[in-house]
């Protein structure tokens, strides 16, 4: 029960590393918010974990959409009266090579990635700052240090994340609030699942730890940051890769 009493809010949450961080984070004792656009999973997700005996509830909102997070953020205040972890976990890809990359392409990554992040950050952070505590977590990748071929727009994203990051760190870290992010290798979801199998092999090649991540191997991850044990890590970038070689 290393959250036990918490609020957390799981942004993605109703599918991939997000559900699995719903789930985790309810046995660790906390109530969840799961934010997500995908109202089927995300209900489905609620009313299980719910049945199981958990304090969790869904709520529908586009990240990328100010309104919409703003009402959520609304509705979870009056549920659960506060929040005290964000995870922004939320997240798109949309590859193609940079010469055949349109640019609606390249801008709807940055607006799910990026504006997504922002806007659930600035949505949550006053109740925290309020309470003089909180933790944001949230999700970067390889690509935003290391860069991948054909993700010129999820690279950009991921690595603004990491800026943001740093920035909060110090912005709120004054406020008592710890502000960091974890960056996934390959992890075993939805997301990799369109990656040709010629392409898996290659990638296998450059993990040193002999397997692809699991979706609770970054979920872990997240509720160390959210735990009382990470409470004087702030502003660090979290790889769970299997030490994959950039
Ligand atoms: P996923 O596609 O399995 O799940 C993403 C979730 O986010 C889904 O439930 C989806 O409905 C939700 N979502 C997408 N856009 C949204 C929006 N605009 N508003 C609200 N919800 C939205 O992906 P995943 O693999 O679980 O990825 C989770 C995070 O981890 C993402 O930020 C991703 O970029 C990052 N990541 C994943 C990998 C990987 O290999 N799977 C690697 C590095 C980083």
């Amino acid at each position: 029960m290393r959250i036990s009493g918490k609020t957390a809010v799981i942004t993605g949450g109703a599918k991939g590393i997000g559900a699995t961080a719903a789930r985790i984070f309810c046995e660790q004792g906390a109530q969840v918010a799961i934010i997500d656009f995908d109202e089927q999973a995300g209900e489905a997700l609620a009313q299980q974990l719910h049945a199981e005996g958990f304090d969790a509830a869904f709520f529908k909102a586009d990240v990328s959409n100010e309104t919409d997070v703003n009402h959520a953020a609304l509705l979870i205040n009056e549920q659960f009266g506060k929040v005290d972890i964000l995870v922004n976990n939320a997240g798109i890809t949309l590859d193609a090579m940079t010469l055949k990359m349109e640019t609606s392409a390249f801008r709807h990554v940055l607006d799910v990635n990026v504006t997504g992040v922002f806007n659930c950050t600035k949505a949550f952070l006053p109740s925290m700052v309020e309470a003089g505590a909180g933790r944001i977590i949230s999700t970067s990748s390889i690509a935003g240090t290391g860069g991948n071929v054909g993700q010129a727009n999820y690279s950009a994203s991921k690595a603004a994340v990491i800026g943001m990051t740093k920035t909060w760190a110090k912005e709120f870290g004054p406020k008592g609030i710890t502000v960091n992010a974890v960056s996934p290798g390959f992890i075993e979801t939805e997301m990799i699942k369109t990656i040709p199998e010629k392409v898996i092999a290659q990638i296998q090649q450059l993990i040193p730890y002999p397997r692809f991540g699991k979706p609770e191997d970054v979920a872990n991850a997240y509720l160390f940051l959210a735990s009382d044990e990470a409470s004087f890590i702030n502003g660090i970038v979290l790889e769970v890769d299997g030490g994959m070689l950039k």
